[in-house]
């Protein structure tokens, strides 16, 4: 019989382990955590955004996206919410396509996991943590630096994530032995994370949460852009609106930050200035209707202008001012927030050196990868755990179905 072992007991190794055993394979599952599923628990503060109702290929950065394409095709969003389903997740979507479990429970989620394992009988080795992947004739032997005996398998599957979060297990401790193998990794970045910001430019808003567009420049270069919720923090801004796009900053030099607070407003704001032009209503309140007060009277603040200013004693320029201000509002990007801080890592296991169809190495015959390992990733709102869970069904499938050769 087949012996297919997969290190890392996360979302894509849990799902790579069901359907391998589903086709037969006798599935040997190694973390190096004491618990299967550890970051999942985390997940969407513990609601888990499982996927997203616009969960395609075109939503990823990968090159090439192939890949991407290829493994959505076998396993889409809409075969993951039926996989659920049948295994006794339920699922519920919000209006902006976020999916969630409806138990809102992602230790739910686990747990459930945790018992279909138990039930296919699959074999768990936790706080097994592997080390080196020594290639035999015909299989692997693993090492462990936990001091557990050596294992041999027929395939391998890798499924050991990036380097987000590393206290949760997913140090990247795999990429020297894959490396050593002659995998190409591309370097492994923070995404998905916090942005750094001079302290004292966003001090007064601190604490504000809003939505907004995010464009990201280096000089008149336009890097990226999103909308989404932004929330200011001591010297630094979070949520999705700029994590969106915090996988590209640490490849600039002298990356800027241009929000636009009124981000599809403008046309409401204007008809407002024009109808209570001559009205003693503080330019404040006006503003109050599209933005949060402290944003109001940070624009008022930025623009030279009295908080108390009425909308008769402004003239055009004035208006002007407000409105660049509130539309195009400048902060230079100092970086992005460690590991310790983000949802993701960037880079990994190069795509080009795997097959777009098996996700089977192409310098490592019988060797797999599923998950955040592979140089693949989605923005915020559940595209992660649905590229896990699409990747790793797909590897998991492949690499049980091909036998031994
Ligand atoms: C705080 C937080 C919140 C998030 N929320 C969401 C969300 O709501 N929705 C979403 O789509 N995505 C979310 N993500 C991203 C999502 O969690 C990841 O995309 C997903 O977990 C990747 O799955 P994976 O199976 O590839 O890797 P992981 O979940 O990282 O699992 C890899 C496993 O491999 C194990 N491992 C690593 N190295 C070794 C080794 N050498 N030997 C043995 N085992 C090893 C690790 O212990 C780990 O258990 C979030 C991430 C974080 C950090």
């Amino acid at each position: 019989m087949l012996k297919l072992g997969i290190i890392g007991a996360g979302p894509a190794g849990i799902i790579a382990s069901l359907e391998a055993k589903k086709l037969g394979a006798d599935v040997l599952l190694f973390d190096s955590n004491e618990v299967v599923g550890r970051k999942l628990l985390v997940t969407g503060s513990g609601r888990c955004n499982l996927t997203n109702t616009r969960a395609v290929s075109e939503k990823y950065h990968a090159s090439p996206i192939s890949v991407v394409e290829s493994v959505l095709s076998q396993f889409s969003h809409d075969d993951l919410i039926h996989y659920l389903h049948e295994m006794g997740i339920l699922t519920h979507a919000t209006s902006d396509g976020w999916v969630y479990p409806l138990s809102y429970s992602a230790a739910n989620v686990a747990n459930i996991f945790n018992a279909h394992l138990n039930d296919r009988g699959i074999e768990r080795y936790l706080s097994h943590k592997a080390q080196h992947i020594l290639p035999q004739k015909q299989g692997f032997l693993i090492q462990f630096s936990t001091g557990q005996p050596t294992v041999f398998v027929h395939k391998l599957l890798i499924a050991s994530g990036g380097k987000a979060y590393p206290s949760l297990g997913s140090d990247g401790s795999m990429f020297t032995a894959l490396r050593g193998l002659g995998h190409e990794i591309i370097p492994v970045q923070p995404a998905l994370a916090p942005l750094v910001v001079p302290e004292k430019a966003v001090k007064s808003i601190q604490g504000v949460r809003t939505d907004a567009g995010i464009r990201l420049f280096e000089n008149a270069k336009l890097l990226g852009e999103s909308f989404g919720n932004i929330i200011f923090t001591k010297g630094g801004i979070n949520g999705p609106g700029v994590m969106d796009i915090s996988y590209l900053v640490s490849q600039y030099q002298k990356p800027c930050l241009k929000i636009n607070f009124i981000s599809g407003h403008e046309p409401a704001l204007k008809e407002i200035f024009q109808r209570f032009a001559k009205s003693s209503m503080p330019l404040q309140s006006s503003l109050g209707a599209v933005v949060p007060t402290k944003i109001a009277a940070f624009a008022l603040k930025s623009s030279g202008l009295r908080t108390d200013v009425a909308m008769s004693d402004l003239c055009h320029k004035d208006l002007g001012r407000i409105m660049e201000c509130l539309s195009a509002f400048t902060l230079e990007v100092k970086g992005v927030r460690g590991f310790e801080y983000c949802q993701l890592s960037t880079g990994g296991i190069a795509l080009n050196d795997i097959d777009p169809r098996s996700l089977e190495s192409r310098v490592q015959p019988d060797l797999y990868f599923a998950g955040e390992i592979l140089d693949v990733i989605g923005p915020c709102g559940g595209f992660n755990l649905q590229w896990a869970f699409s990747s790793g069904a797909v590897a998991g499938r492949w690499a049980a179905q091909s036998g031994i050769a």
